[in-house]
């Protein structure tokens, strides 16, 4: 079945978002992971979260609404080189204070890029999620660029490390925005979360 999502709207600062009952979903990963290629793939598009990357746009807060269910919460990407420590502080005030701040937060999706082992940067944001109990899944990305067994390989790892500070952790899935994988897992996963927030505020 397809779902449609639209644009909705981008913001600067998380008081501005919306005050919709609706749940939503955070997508996050460092830059380059796949992000805007996995949401496209996700949702059959081919141009929707590039929204964010226009020149000239300053990094936001980017709303997509799908169907009449859910918003996916596109957050800008962190880690990358060529930003200033200046865009470092103002990317993390801005998303720290999305999640400690969104009451209709239902989960985070961090992206992990399946090809390389486990980033200090990737794993601070997940130390930080953990420690303020911010409910988050993980989303290995890339995974046609490797063998099946190196990604399985790679994904061990970077579990074994996590468990090492964690005792649990939280469902994984194995995705290719190229090949389509896991694109089917990642849609229930959300729809089952959307119908189980909404029924949670009924209660
Ligand atoms: P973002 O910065 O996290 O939004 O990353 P993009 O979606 O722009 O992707 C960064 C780069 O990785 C681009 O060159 C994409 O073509 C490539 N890419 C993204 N997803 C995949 C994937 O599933 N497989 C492969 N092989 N390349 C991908």
């Amino acid at each position: 079945m397809s779902h449609k999502i639209i644009y909705h709207a981008s913001y600067h600062k998380v008081t501005q978002c919306p005050t919709s009952e609706r749940p939503e979903f955070a997508f996050i990963g460092r830059s380059n992971v796949g992000k805007s290629s996995l949401i496209n793939s996700l949702f059959d598009r081919k141009d929707l979260a590039y929204v964010s990357k226009q020149p000239g746009k300053t990094q936001s807060i980017n709303y997509y609404q799908v169907d009449d269910d859910f918003f996916i919460v596109d957050l800008p990407g962190f880690g990358y080189a060529k930003h200033s420590r200046k865009q470092r502080r103002s990317w993390e005030s801005m998303s720290k204070n999305y999640f400690l701040n969104r009451q209709n937060l239902a989960c985070v999706f961090v992206l992990i890029d399946a090809n390389i082992p486990l980033q200090v940067i990737d794993r601070e944001f997940i130390s930080w999620l953990g420690a303020h109990h911010i409910p988050y899944v993980m989303v290995f990305t890339k995974c046609d660029k490797s063998k099946p067994r190196q990604v399985k390989k790679n994904i061990e790892e970077i579990q074994e490390a996590l468990l090492k500070e964690w005792e649990y952790l939280p469902p994984h899935f194995i995705t290719s925005a190229v090949k389509g994988e896991g694109k089917d897992l990642v849609l229930d996963y959300l729809f089952n979360l959307a119908d189980d927030s909404i029924e949670d505020e009924r209660e």
